[in-house]
């Protein structure tokens, strides 16, 4: 859960909860300020004080590096213990400040565990009930001050929890959000050369052979082996190694001609395009065009091999009502490679499956 945690809170955990102990003391520091203007209170309210002081003490003591653990319990146990006297200090079971209540298992989720939460949850309602017993048997004080200011100053106290609250909630709404799209975008990105992954790739595929099959039309898959890469890098080192598989992945991405075009990285030094609505002759085109700019990016294999660095291409191209499965599709387009292969390399092979049915 910490873990999960520090991926999720991309400040840190020690800086969530130096930002939740400030923001908890100067809550309550605030409000007491704000009742003590509104309600003429001559000093502060005794658990306000309790709450203001540990909650300082707590902040030096996470900025000087102390155990983030210590501290976050050490947050915990101040609102528990916070919401217990102030509860009972400004009028029990009716208090405003009885509404605070879920705030620590939410926190304590935050800044724990899930267990914790459980336990701070628990200790929540026995202290809710404990509040309730005494308000019900007459041992929580009157409150001397006007009623009616009384009101006044809980109405202000509501309005600011619930503006702090929201901001707080959609503060950490945006940053899940932020980190979501962050996700998902790394599930589904190759992370050396920046192109689909074969995950990716494998979905893209799926979501165009539905749509060749419903509407009827051609589809092309390329899959494209850097020859002979394993000599590449012992020439040269891995490091370049990398490089040159993204200065192809760069090429091929330019290669795509349609916004509808796909590439992807499909493992090691296999790359694949998916091309929705494009029958075999614009498939071999774009292969050519692909294994042409290859040899004129000239990129030598080593002082063995001065010649440029080749891909083969394999080519499967099948009509929507021809295709079986993606995986059919992606093992046709292999035996293809692997022909090229046999003939001798820096060469395309293509495999055709069915004819569009001739529409009236
Ligand atoms: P062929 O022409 O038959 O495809 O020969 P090849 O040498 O390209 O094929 P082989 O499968 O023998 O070797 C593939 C090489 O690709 C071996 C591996 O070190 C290299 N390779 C795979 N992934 C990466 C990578 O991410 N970075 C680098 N630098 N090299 C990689
Ligand atoms: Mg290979
Ligand atoms: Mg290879």
């Amino acid at each position: 859960m910490k873990n999960e945690l520090d991926a999720l809170v991309p400040l840190g955990r020690r800086s969530l909860i130096q930002a939740t102990n400030l923001t908890v003391t100067i809550l309550v520091a605030s409000l007491v300020a704000m009742k003590m203007i509104f309600l003429g209170l001559d000093s502060p309210p005794l658990p306000a004080f309790f709450v203001v002081i540990t909650g300082l003490t707590n902040a030096i003591y996470i900025r000087r590096k102390g155990s983030i653990d210590i501290a976050a319990w050490i947050l915990v146990v101040t609102s528990l213990l916070g919401l217990a006297f102030a509860s009972v200090y400004t009028g029990g079971f009716g208090a405003p400040v009885i509404l605070l209540a879920p705030i620590v298992p939410i926190m304590t989720v935050l800044l724990i565990n899930t267990r914790a939460a459980c336990i701070s949850l628990g200790l929540t309602c026995l202290i809710l009930a404990g509040v309730f017993v005494l308000s019900v048997y007459g041992y929580v004080p009157e409150n001397p001050k006007d009623p009616n200011l009384v009101l006044f100053g809980d109405y202000i106290v509501l309005t600011y929890l619930c503006l702090v609250s929201t901001w707080v909630v959609s503060r950490y709404a945006s940053i899940s959000r932020t980190l979501l799209v962050k996700l998902e975008k790394q599930s589904n990105i190759d992370y050396l050369t920046n192109i689909l992954n074969r995950r990716a790739i494998e979905a893209r595929l799926l979501l165009e052979v539905g749509r060749a099959k419903r509407s009827d039309t051609w589809l092309s898959f390329i899959m494209a082996d850097v020859d002979f890469f394993k000599l590449y890098n012992d020439s040269n080192g891995h490091q370049a190694g990398d490089n040159c598989l993204k200065d192809i992945a760069r090429l091929l991405d330019d290669c795509c001609e349609r916004p509808t075009d796909v590439v992807g990285r499909f493992g090691g030094e296999e790359f694949v395009l998916i091309l929705p609505d494009t029958n075999i002759d614009g498939a071999r085109r774009v292969a050519e065009n692909i294994r042409k700019k290859m040899t004129d990016l000239n990129i030598p294999y080593g002082p063995q091999k001065p010649e440029p660095v080749t891909l083969t291409l394999g080519i499967v191209s099948a009509h929507g009502n021809t295709i079986d499965s993606i995986e059919k599709l992606i093992r046709d387009a292999d035996a293809a490679l692997y022909k090229g292969k046999d003939k001798g390399r820096n060469c395309v092979v293509s495999k055709v499956f069915g004819e569009p049915e001739v529409k009236r």
